[in-house]
């Protein structure tokens, strides 16, 4: 009979467990359900792998593991036929005949651990198979990885996940475990929720990731600070630029090289071998630069990526922990470098607005892009707002922007009022509603065309803020438009394009009656 140690030390060749690996494995082997949020790295295959082996090795039968990713699935397989562990695999890249064999050696009770897509685990034909299994007691586990993608809340919802709950429902007797690396409170509930896993202990380990310094800064030329950046901090090293568009990646991928960086595109736009070519190449060779939308990243285990730079803001701190949690999975020290601007609020809300999806639905992503926006804006420690969002108590780290140079704070509350009121006059004055351009020329009273052609030079707000820079105007509407005391409205234009107007929401009368104060960056508000 075997013990989850001597397993640990016999097949993994391990000595100890790491944090809560040892607490996990045990309430599995016991038969308890678990749900375990832990960090890329923290180690989370073992937490099934253990508690699978054991099982089996004491009659139990077979663990079934559900993992989204093929490329993952081989891998795993691969290292435990290298243990000395029979595991197999179900998934599209078998063929009929290959998939009989499988399911053949599954009956019989020749399988320790069988990894399968979602898809083909809630097929008729594989529950039919899981039923025999579970009548004879050898369905000894089910295993979700990934599972955050069960929520249309987290940051990689796949529908197929969602007709897992039929595992609880059928096999109600079997020990389930969830594991996920990105998980804030919401999506966890969604979890909870959706797969049944209400009776389930969680594991929740720490999100830290103290080897990792977070950086984030304005973006006024996004290209020369990137390449400041890797040219002072990182040039030999190999690291990871995320842009929002596939246009974009080229763009940029091109100008590295031209900077004379190794540097790679990757977008799902690209043909299959160019893609598979070029991750190879950042996996193999030393200092690639991959220059990626998120359609890079997943499953793809490289120790020594030194940095992870964000050069548009992604959706959410959730895709913004997974994207910059790819750097220094070797311990070492490594950098997450983001540059934010307005023009990144406006594209992603309006995203949001245009989007098909039932108004909660967008409510919810708004108050995510905008935690996200807060975390950009913040003036205190990076780390404790990361942590925070995943429900985690912290102290400052002293190892990011803010603690490290802790930036001046400047009262925009001011600059804000001016802003309001010169939206709700051109629209009181016209019934029309105008660009940000426009409502920042007339706060600083700039004499233009278009400021004449509308007469906006007679409000009683042109030229109230003249005083302020225009780079302080935009930090104050990105404030605005984050805490959602600026809407936008979108205004056809002849050409058959649109463009976004400001107006105001029922967020900015606390604002404009000063209730409630707008606090910028000193840096931010004074940049030119
Ligand atoms: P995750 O899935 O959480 O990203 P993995 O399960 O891939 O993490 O584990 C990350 C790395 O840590 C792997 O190389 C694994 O072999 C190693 N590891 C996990 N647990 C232990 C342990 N108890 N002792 C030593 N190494 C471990
Ligand atoms: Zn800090």
């Amino acid at each position: 009979m075997s013990s989850a140690h001597s397993v640990l030390h016999d097949v993994f060749g391990y000595e100890h467990f790491r944090g809560p690996q040892e607490a996990i494995v045990q309430h599995v082997i016991g038969g308890g359900d678990a749900l375990v949020l832990m960090p890329t790295g923290g180690g989370k295959s073992l937490c099934y792998q253990v508690p699978a082996i054991v099982r089996h090795d004491t009659g139990q039968g077979v663990a079934i593991v559900v993992s989204p990713l093929i490329a993952l699935m081989h891998d795993q397989v691969g290292a435990l036929h290298e243990a000395g562990v029979r595991a197999a695999f179900l998934n599209s890249t078998l063929d009929w005949q290959e998939t009989l064999d499988v399911e053949r050696r599954l009956s019989r009770g020749e399988i320790t651990l069988l990894y399968a897509a979602p898809e083909r685990v809630t097929t008729e034909r594989f529950l039919d198979l899981l039923d025999g299994l579970h009548q004879r007691g050898q369905l000894s586990l089910f295993a979700i990885d990934e599972a955050h993608c069960v929520s249309q809340w987290g940051h990689d919802f796949r529908p197929e996940y969602r007709a897992l709950s039929v595992l609880h429902e059928r096999y109600a007797s079997v020990p389930r475990i969830a594991l996920t690396a990105t998980a804030d409170a919401l999506t966890r509930a969604d979890i909870v929720e959706r797969l049944q896993l209400q009776e389930a202990r969680q594991f929740v380990s720490s999100f830290d990731r103290p080897n990792i310094r977070y950086r984030i800064e304005e973006k006024k030329e996004p290209l020369t600070q990137l390449l400041r950046f890797i040219e002072r901090e990182h040039p030999e090293d190999a690291g990871v630029v995320y842009c929002q568009s596939r246009k974009r990646v080229e763009e940029l991928a091109a100008a590295l090289v031209d900077a004379g960086l190794k540097s790679l595109p990757y977008h799902a736009g690209l043909p299959p071998e160019v893609r598979q070519q070029n991750q190879d190449r950042f996996l193999r060779e030393e200092g690639i630069v991959m220059v990626a939308t998120i359609a890079f990243g997943m499953g793809i285990d490289k120790p020594d990526v030194r940095f992870v730079a964000h050069v548009d803001m992604p959706k959410n701190i959730e895709g913004y922990y997974q994207e910059t949690g790819r750097a220094g999975r070797d311990g070492l020290a490594a950098d997450a470098w983001m540059a934010y601007g307005l023009q990144d609020v406006v594209n992603q809300r309006r995203m949001i607005d245009e989007s098909p999806a039932a108004e909660d639905f967008k409510a919810v992503m708004r108050g995510k892009l905008d935690a996200l926006l807060a975390l950009s804006e913040a003036t205190d420690c990076r780390r404790v707002r990361l942590l925070a969002y995943f429900g985690e108590a912290s102290e400052p780290c002293g190892n990011c922007d803010n603690c490290l140079n802790p930036p001046a704070v400047w009262d925009g509350t001011d600059a804000a009022r001016k802003l309001l009121s010169a939206i709700y006059r051109v629209h009181e004055a016209s019934g029309l509603t105008f660009g940000t351009g426009h409502i920042m020329d007339i706060v600083r009273g700039k004499d233009t065309d278009k400021v004449r052609q509308f007469g906006h030079d007679k409000l009683s707000t042109f030229g109230l803020g003249a005083a302020y820079s225009e780079a302080q105007l935009r930090g104050v509407l990105r404030q605005l438009l984050a805490i959602g005391a600026v809407g936008l409205h979108k205004v056809a234009m002849d050409n058959g394009h649109s463009f976004d107007t400001l107006c105001l929401t029922e967020g900015s009368r606390p604002v404009l009656r000063g209730e409630r104060p707008v606090q910028l960056r000193e840096a931010t508000a004074h940049a030119a």
